[in-house]
């Protein structure tokens, strides 16, 4: 067997783990060349798509936060470039379709993209595989975990862009998370591959990107920047979403003192995670 990430034969069985309702079980493997951790055979994954539900109570705040993000470092550049106008931009695995429709409601040329989802809320702004070569801004948030091979979804559906922006969840490099990590989310199975900065790199290197051009806000929001100034627009907005965390968390503190506003997103993935837990 070969690793999915770099071709390498240097695998460890770290775990013999059971996923999705019906305890199914895989393999947690490690690369020792590259540092990937993913789990071996998927054959489920079905299984794991065919309920809608997925606990995943975070959604919507989720890609509200990744859209002003996104807004914010796409008008650094517009400033830095001394220009209005934008080019079409792709996000790739949109699901129903939530960010590129926040982004288009702002004015953004999105269009979306998903194999596996109807896209309800972008249609008709769907690419074209014509499109899909031409356009050289793409995202693709919480996509990654759940794609067995990085290096082949760069080549097939990523290609020659000047940004590409991303999410994934990243593990320390070397490390393997105890069984408890939420990211894991074996019960529903649909997390599969999860990388380290090292791995990821690594499968970008591999399909002839510079690895030097990928930079992150934490450890879950990357960007793979092919121009000096998305390079310089990245690292601005890094400087400012941090200054908006400060804010938002006194803005939440406030809103808690005065009005007893308290987010329900936390405990209602709680409830709902033993509920299914419960039907296990
Ligand atoms: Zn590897």
């Amino acid at each position: 067997m070969n690793c999915p990430n770099c071709n390498g034969t240097n695998l460890v069985c770290k775990k013999r783990v059971e996923v999705t309702k019906d305890y199914i079980k895989s393999d947690l493997m490690h690369c020792n060349d590259c540092d990937i951790l993913f789990l071996c055979n998927p054959t489920w994954l079905i299984n794991a798509y065919e309920e809608s539900f997925s606990c995943d109570t975070g959604h919507v705040i989720r890609n509200n936060s990744l859209a002003s993000k996104t807004i914010l470092y796409f008008r650094i550049w517009q400033i830095i470039n001394r220009t209005a106008d934008f080019e079409k931009c792709l996000d790739l695995g949109t699901g129903i379709g939530i960010f590129p429709r926040l982004m288009r409601d702002k004015g953004y040329l999105f269009y979306g993209f998903d194999e596996f989802s109807s896209m309800s809320l972008i249609k008709p702004f769907i690419a074209s595989d014509e499109m899909m070569s031409k356009i050289k801004i793409k995202t693709s948030f919480e996509v990654i975990e759940h794609i067995p091979s990085l290096p082949s979804f760069l080549r097939e559906k990523v290609g020659d862009v000047n940004l590409f922006l991303f999410s994934t969840e990243l593990r320390d490099v070397g490390k393997i998370p105890n069984l408890n990590w939420d990211y894991y989310n074996f019960e529903v199975g649909q997390h599969i591959s999860f990388h380290s900065i090292k791995s990821l790199k690594i499968a970008f290197k591999k399909e002839g990107y510079d690895p030097d051009r990928i930079f992150s806000f934490g450890k879950s929001l990357h960007v793979l920047a092919n121009t000096r100034k998305w390079i310089i627009a990245f690292r601005l907005a890094r400087i400012i979403w941090k200054i908006n965390l400060l804010f938002e968390k006194l803005q939440k503190i406030l809103l808690n003192l005065i009005f007893k506003e308290k987010s329900l997103t936390q405990s209602d993935f709680s409830y709902s995670k033993k509920l299914i837990k419960n039907i296990r």
